[in-house]
């Protein structure tokens, strides 16, 4: 299928972008790597007057160190970040989650603001930045704004950003040394959507016992969802299987997945528990030093 008419414009950099957003913002989409955009374009699911390609926009592609945070601009290829040292080193929990999305032609293309600003709830980044509690960076023709995902995800596919706004960087908080992370998933094929996927942070204090938590689960309810009160539960416990479970019965309790075609609600519940075992326990292992292949 051919999308509808729209007039193309190609800013060449993010002040000539946000100034099309202030002009054309209710009538526009932003195109970045167009992996999602094009087709829903394609299949007239999409049909906006003025496409904004910031794809050529200059200083909006970047990976830094800045302070406590990873700095990744909107426009970086998710394969940027997949071959990233500075990445793997500073955040390994967004370099495992990487690999996930999609096929490599996808993240040869794809970029993190579009990810982040697509909204879908299954896609790992937005997961991985919840769970991390990291912000987005949103910008518009007054200024930028800082929000965080909680803010930002407001339901399948809808964020917070404004006709006018775009967004320019997401900061992704780095993780202690002696931090162990994982991101697991369960997808139908290699490349699907998550049916279900984990993002696991944690730390131990001394004498083994869980000092810090970040737990955040995607796919299953409507927003990429931080697991707050399983943190709670487990911080100061020892990693056991009894705390484990604990921790699986209670998620199973937090969250509201619906049936579709790929799978049913049960079955994504159930699925739910045990992936967050299973997340646990391999940054657990990392934390104390070993491997999990
Ligand atoms: C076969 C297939 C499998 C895929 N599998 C996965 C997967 O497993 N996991 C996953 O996460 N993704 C997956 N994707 C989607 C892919 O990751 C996209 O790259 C991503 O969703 C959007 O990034 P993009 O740069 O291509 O954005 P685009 O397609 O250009 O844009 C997507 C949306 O975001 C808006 N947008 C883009 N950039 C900005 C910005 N900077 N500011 C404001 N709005 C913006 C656009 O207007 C549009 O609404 C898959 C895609 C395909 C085709």
């Amino acid at each position: 299928m051919k999308p509808a008419k729209f007039n193309y414009l190609r800013p060449s950099s993010l002040e000539e972008a946000v100034h099309y957003l202030s002009e054309y913002g209710e009538d526009a989409k932003i195109l970045s790597g167009g992996q999602s955009l094009i087709p829903l374009l394609n299949m007239r699911l999409s049909t906006p007057k003025y496409l904004i390609d910031i794809g050529r926009a200059e200083g909006l592609s970047y990976i830094q160190e800045e302070g406590e945070s990873l700095v990744i601009g909107a426009l970086t290829k998710h394969r940027e970040i997949e071959k990233s040292e500075l990445v793997k080193k500073k955040c390994p929990l967004l370099s495992e989650a990487i690999r996930w999305v999609g096929h490599e032609q996808i993240r040869n293309r794809g970029t993190v603001g579009g990810s982040i600003a697509h909204g879908d709830p299954s896609a790992e980044l937005p997961c991985v930045l919840t769970a991390l509690r990291g912000e987005v960076v949103i910008a518009d023709v007054n200024g930028e704004e800082i929000v965080s995902p909680e803010e930002f995800f407001l339901t399948y596919m809808l964020t917070s950003l404004q006709p006018d706004q775009l967004v320019k960087e997401i900061r992704f908080p780095i993780l202690k040394p002696t931090s162990g992370s994982a991101f697991v998933e369960v997808a139908r094929r290699h490349g699907d959507f998550g049916l279900v996927e984990v993002a696991a942070v944690v730390d131990l204090s001394e004498n083994g016992s869980f000092s810090e938590v970040k737990l955040a689960i995607g796919g299953v309810n409507s927003v990429p969802t931080a697991l707050g009160d399983v943190e709670r539960l487990l911080v100061g416990k020892e990693p056991t299987e009894e705390i484990y479970k604990d921790a699986s019965v209670l998620t199973m309790e937090m969250i509201e997945p619906e049936s579709d075609l790929h799978g049913t609600a049960e079955y994504r519940r159930e699925l739910s528990g045990t992936m967050v075992i299973r997340a646990l326990k391999q940054a657990t292992i990392r934390a104390q030093g070993g491997r999990v292949m």
